[in-house]
């Protein structure tokens, strides 16, 4: 396996950074998660613009223009003989002394790695997973932006420990309000009375590639989506609860907090959702 390295491909066992790189000491970059679906990269200019988003908002600039970016991404995934993979792409500060002090750093490290898909496994999609409620709240727009894909993730980490002791895989998660946000790494929807609803992103949700995609397929079906924001009380009496990410793809959710979600089941709508969108992913995208 080869990872891209600062201008170079390294073997993954060459593949490390140095104890200076204030990604490591401070958490200071930004990063990307992208898929590449039957040789197709998904929605890869959107991704890119994404992560030059985020790295103009912690002012980490980035040399590379995005034709370029774009295409290491695709060379990596070419390098290692890919058709179905997870893209990791980690732009960190560099290497810089200690200190919180950005601008000792001489050059962002630009990391891109590419591996086989580990899938979540086939029957959660069948049945559909449980969550709950977390204690820790998603970061609020006026402190580091939500819409920031930031290395510092450790907000998300302890939602998934919080969702992990409880047993389950996912969590959800509120805003300083009490509305519902999100997920750990996954944009929530629900579906009432033939409504689809998924938070704004003002509420402190991540504007998700695959929600975005998810709102256009719902939106050419002829349902009724809407962004509107919404309480737990929303989700425990929704007809259907699913989640969305790049990795997770659309998954249901059938048990929230104890309350089981419309019949138990993944409904009607996420099922005709999850499968047009696996129809566009291996349709579209760079090859
Ligand atoms: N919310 C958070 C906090 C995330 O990190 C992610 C993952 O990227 C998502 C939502 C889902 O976004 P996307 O569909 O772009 O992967």
């Amino acid at each position: 396996q080869w990872i891209y390295l600062d201008g170079q491909y390294v073997k993954k066992e060459d593949a490390v950074v140095s104890v200076y790189d204030h990604g490591f000491l401070y958490g200071d970059g930004v990063f990307e998660g992208i898929r590449m679906y039957d040789g197709n990269v998904f929605r890869l200019d959107e991704h890119v613009d994404r992560l030059y988003d985020s790295a103009k908002s912690i002012m980490l600039h980035i040399e590379l223009s995005k034709e370029e970016m774009s295409d290491i991404i695709v060379d990596t995934l070419k390098k290692n003989k890919l058709e179905n993979a997870y893209i990791r792409v980690v732009i960190s500060r560099g290497v810089g002394n200690l200190g919180l002090d950005p601008f000792t750093c001489r050059k962002p490290q630009i990391i891109v790695i590419a591996e086989q898909l580990a899938l979540f496994p086939k029957s959660l999609y069948e049945t559909g997973i449980d969550i709950v409620t977390v204690a820790s709240r998603r970061n609020r727009a006026d402190v580091l932006s939500p819409k920031v894909k930031s290395l510092n993730y450790l907000n998300n980490i302890l939602v998934k420990i919080e969702a992990n002791l409880a047993g389950v895989s996912e969590a959800l998660m509120l805003n300083d309000q009490g509305y519902v946000a999100e997920g750990s790494a996954d944009n929530i929807f629900i579906v009432k009375k033939g409504k689809i609803l998924t938070p704004p992103g003002y509420v402190g949700a991540l504007e998700g590639i695959t929600r975005n995609a998810i709102i256009e397929i719902a939106e050419k079906a002829g349902f009724v989506m809407k962004e509107e924001v919404f309480t737990r009380h929303d989700v425990y009496t929704a007809d259907e609860v699913f989640l969305t990410g790049t990795a997770a793809e659309v998954i249901a959710v059938v048990k929230v907090d104890g309350r089981v979600i419309g019949d138990g089941k993944p409904g009607k709508y996420t099922n005709q959702l999850l499968q047009e969108f696996r129809n566009t992913v291996t349709q579209d995208g760079r090859k």
